[in-house]
């Protein structure tokens, strides 16, 4: 959360017209931007659910959209990550 770098938002698409995103320019090697959107389509979505989708965004942006230990699927490295948070994928939930 100290990184400047790291942004979490909310998106603000509005139908015909798109959507705009503001975030810090990229720094030096190993130190690039990072924003969580969160999409407000969230807020009918099961909790659980909702849940699990910000948590598996989280381990994106703590993993720098990388792999995890061995774990080199950037999909199932952020998954595992976020299970260790407590925060499991749901059944049925496909990719994100
Ligand atoms: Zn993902």
């Amino acid at each position: 959360m100290e990184d400047p770098r790291f942004r979490v938002t909310i998106d603000n698409f509005v139908p015909g017209q798109g959507w705009t995103l503001w975030m810090p320019t990229p720094g030096p090697i190993g130190s690039g931007t990072r924003c969580v959107v969160l999409r407000t389509k969230l807020s009918h979505c099961s909790e659980a659910f909702a849940h699990y989708v910000i948590a598996h965004e989280f381990a994106h942006a703590f993993l720098r959209n990388g792999p995890w230990g061995e774990i080199l699927d950037v999909e199932e490295a952020a998954d595992a990550l976020a299970a260790t948070w407590g925060f499991l994928r749901p059944p049925a939930s496909g990719s994100l």
